[in-house]
């Protein structure tokens, strides 16, 4: 299948390509170029995004730069390409997946900049390469949403749409999103390379990684390696551990739900990528499961930290002909666990207020979950309800908490929380910040109601909704009081709401 061509001439704009991973060579890719879409217009655009992508705001209001963000022509200087990469689906050996329907353009300000659903490439499989205008919006809104919250993500630049359709379920309206990240290197990039004993390209591959990213691996210390590139891959299987270790746990804190931790979804970096049937929580329910083609319930919310130390043990394994040494790749392996907890309990820790984790926190934290699991209560809601109280109180210490206890139903469970967490209080060296609560527990997440409400209005053409989300999401934790609707409870549609991974 040859690449398609360029309807129109490069673009000629003032970037900085540097193609490092063009660099590697064709044994990491195949150079593609987009199909074009008819009739772009803008949908969605983050200025903040562009920033940091060194790209001024005109230029992300020209029909040049609509043109090319869509796949219409090439930006000068770029190297489009599609990379290869395998991975674990549901935990089965899912053989090559690659860039379906992305397309790198090559690197700009120490971001890789991909177009997502810019057409068939030779990694398409059954796809049709494209991406809808529902997805691409909930995947454009969650990144900056993400990004709001300090959670390391990708970020996304816009999303531009077109009156061509695409089939589905229904016939849809295709879009392509404009996103960027350090690297969109994956673990499935490394299986793949192991799988087909492909051991030069794999070391490679690690060692492109480690000098632009890890370099510390290089000199780090890992006890019992004797050999120095043993030494070497396993420091960095390590931080790719701690990374992920932090990354899951801040997810965990913040009630976040991926849906499709599919090891050719998780980045070697410790972003949260490839945004697809994800959700916030709203009631706080452990088990839950956003993704609605997940029969089984592999991706539920309380599963993830396990499903990420599964999903390093398949990076471990695809990096075991550079390790050499079982017992090095184990134990780096092994301080997921330690890495994870401590991560969980300082986020925890922010989000009760304390200034630094305290004995007996997490059977505090233990308690209250089981609370507010029992009684279905909104997670995002009670976080801040007690910051706020918090904050009342400190200004006027008689305050009732009556705006934390009318979430429950057993309000002698939450009174009895409450009494220990103020006992708890007392203990702590720094004592209790209500301003940490507040910088901790945001007053608006993407709910799925939300972006449901900005689709609607964006599929007629009104992307008022989605400007003014992104204007509120890109700072969760200020208060936004003309956008009190935001951080309110979800309508009874909400729970009605299907996402599954066909998008
Ligand atoms: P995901 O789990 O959505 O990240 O996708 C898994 C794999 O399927 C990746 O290799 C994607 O590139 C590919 N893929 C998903 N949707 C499409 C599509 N519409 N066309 C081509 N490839 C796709
Ligand atoms: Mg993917």
């Amino acid at each position: 299948m040859p690449s398609p061509q360029q309807p129109c001439a490069p673009l000629k704009i003032n970037l900085q390509w540097d193609n490092s991973f063009a660099a590697l060579g064709e044994a990491f890719f195949v150079p593609w170029n987009p199909t074009p879409l008819r009739s772009p217009y803008w949908v969605g655009r983050s200025a903040s995004a562009a920033q940091a992508a060194g790209l001024t705001l005109d230029w992300l209001e020209s029909p040049e730069m609509l043109n090319a963000l869509t796949g219409n022509c090439a930006i000068e200087g770029s190297h489009m390409l599609a990379s290869v990469y395998s991975g674990h689906q549901f935990g089965v050996w899912a053989g090559q997946l690659g860039d379906g329907r992305a397309i790198l353009l090559g690197e700009t300000a120490g971001q890789e900049i991909q177009l997502k659903g810019a057409g068939k490439t030779p990694f398409s499989r059954m796809g049709d390469g494209r991406a809808v205008l529902r997805s691409s919006i909930r995947e454009f809104l969650c990144s900056e949403a993400m990004h709001g919250l300090h959670i390391p993500t990708s970020r996304a630049l816009c999303v531009t749409g077109s009156d061509d359709s695409v089939q589905r379920e229904t016939l849809e309206t295709a879009a392509v999103l404009t996103r960027m990240a350090p690297s969109f290197i994956r673990f499935g990039h490394f299986e793949h390379f192991c799988q087909h004993d492909q051991h030069s390209e794999l070391r490679a591959l690690a060692d492109y990684v480690i000098e632009r990213f890890y370099p510390q691996c290089r000199t780090a210390a890992i006890p019992g390696a004797t050999r120095p590139t043993d030494r070497v891959y396993a420091a960095f299987l390590r931080e790719v551990t701690a990374r992920t270790a932090s990354m899951v746990a801040q997810w965990q804190a913040v009630g976040f739900c991926h849906g499709v931790m599919n090891t050719d979804n998780m980045s070697i970096l410790g972003l949260t990528i490839d945004y697809g049937p994800f959700q916030f929580l709203d009631q706080y329910d452990p088990g839950h499961i956003c993704n609605h083609s997940d029969h089984q319930g592999r991706y539920a919310f309380q599963r993830q930290p396990q499903v990420a130390y599964w999903n390093l043990y398949c990076l471990g394994q695809a990096l075991m002909p550079l390790i050499e040494s079982q017992e090095l790749a184990i134990a780096a392996l092994e301080t997921f666990k330690t890495d994870f907890d401590a991560a969980l309990d300082n986020c925890m820790a922010a989000k009760l207020g304390f200034g630094a984790v305290h004995k007996g926190q997490r059977e505090l934290v233990n308690t209250l979950l089981e609370l507010l699991h029992a009684d279905r209560v909104d997670y995002t809601i009670f976080w801040r309800r007690l910051s706020q109280w918090i904050k009342t109180r400190e200004i006027e210490p008689t305050t009732f908490d009556a705006t934390v206890r009318d979430l429950f139903i057993d309000t002698r469970g939450i009174d009895q929380w409450l009494l220990q967490y103020s006992e708890h209080t007392k203990l702590i060296p720094r004592g209790l910040s209500a301003d940490l609560m507040l910088a901790s527990n945001p007053k608006f997440v993407l709910r799925n109601h939300l972006g449901e409400l900005a689709i609607r209005a964006a599929k007629s053409k009104d992307f008022s909704l989605l400007a003014q989300l992104l204007q509120v999401l890109e700072r969760p934790f200020d208060e936004h009081p003309d956008f009190e609707d935001f951080a309110a409870f979800p309508p009874d549609w909400a729970g009605g709401i299907e996402i599954s991974c066909s998008s």
